[in-house]
């Protein structure tokens, strides 16, 4: 399924087989999960994506030479050299690649990817519920990392991300709150169910103080409205790529040490982390299923938030 311009429907195409260069995968692709970033890069709100383009980088699929199931993920290429990567930060390689957007994803069959980016697939998830791990899960782990050890954790926007970082807090014994838009009540039932102690509407007044939020959703008017749940010395982490602008606010809302900032990409120490932790909470991820062709379906639901959990599209069977 190809992008062929922003703000277009992707088409499906035939296209040959991806060829392998040394040190890549040839991976056959057996389910891509469906990732709001691929929608900001539909709808044109991430500048200059290769083009034409495959979209989706939570892919899991069969490694030919090796039979091994691996998962490629949003980090598909640094080069491994600059002050960043070099420091521990290659999330923020100037020179970095990105999976179904500077390269060729995985709303397709077949995909290629540089070895040293893939990760194993833990054993127990299927397919389709592996993929969402991989970038939802992943960066929603980076996140809830840079919550620090916030006891009161806020999550704004409750889709295909929080749903896993819920789950993953309780785990650590956090507490969670969930915001959702107004009316959302099936989506605060579900985050009631899986361990948020409350769930209601952003700016309704939640029981407790915030000792950090979460900002999901891609709407900017979240971080004022975090930040005012927020207790002194909390963190505001805004964890999507992509978000309309942040209104001006008092700088009240600000002091007291309150700390704003965002999240970017991932270090593949955080997939290494967080597979390795996934099955021991267990996370249980959430799935809506879409045949490949179907993509576009896909996506107009998340854009119109309403996937219960995560869109995920299954390619084939292994
Ligand atoms: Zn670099
Ligand atoms: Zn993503």
């Amino acid at each position: 399924m190809v992008l062929e311009a922003p703000r277009t429907p992707l088409v499906a195409a035939e296209l040959p087989r991806p060829q392998p260069s040394p040190g890549q995968l040839l991976v056959r692709v057996l389910a891509c999960g469906v990732c709001r970033t691929d929608l900001h890069v539909v709808d044109g709100e991430l500048p200059h994506p290769k083009l034409p383009l495959v979209v989706g980088h939570q892919i899991v699929g069969i490694d030919e030479a090796s039979g091994r199931r691996v998962g490629i993920p949003w980090l598909g290429w640094t080069d491994g050299t600059c002050r960043y990567c070099t420091s521990g930060r290659e999330n923020l390689c100037d020179a970095a690649r990105f999976t179904g957007y500077d390269l060729d994803g995985g709303y397709a069959e077949y995909a290629v990817a540089d070895k040293r980016f893939c990760f194993p697939i833990p054993a127990g998830y299927p397919d389709a519920q592996a993929a969402p791990l991989l970038c939802a899960g992943l960066i929603g782990y980076r996140s809830l990392r840079m919550a620090g050890d916030a006891e009161r954790l806020g999550l704004y926007g409750f889709g295909a991300s929080a749903h896993i970082v819920a789950q993953v807090a309780r785990h650590q014994g956090r507490r969670v709150f969930a915001f959702t838009r107004a009316g959302d009540e099936a989506g605060q039932e579900f985050a009631r169910s899986l361990g948020a102690e409350w769930a209601g509407a952003v700016g309704d007044p939640a029981p407790d103080e915030l000792d950090a939020a979460i900002v999901f959703a891609p709407a900017g008017e979240l971080v004022p409205a975090a930040l005012r749940a927020t207790a002194k010395g909390g963190v505001v982490v805004c964890a999507g790529i992509h978000m309309s602008d942040i209104p001006s606010i008092p700088y009240e809302l600000l002091w007291g040490e309150r700390v704003v900032r965002s999240v970017a990409n991932l270090t593949r120490r955080d997939g290494e982390e967080f597979l390795a932790l996934a099955p021991q909470v267990p996370v249980r991820t959430e799935v809506e299923t879409y045949p490949l062709e179907q993509a576009n379906d896909a996506l107009d639901r998340l854009r119109a938030s309403r996937v219960r959990g995560a869109a995920v599209l299954v390619v084939a069977q292994a």
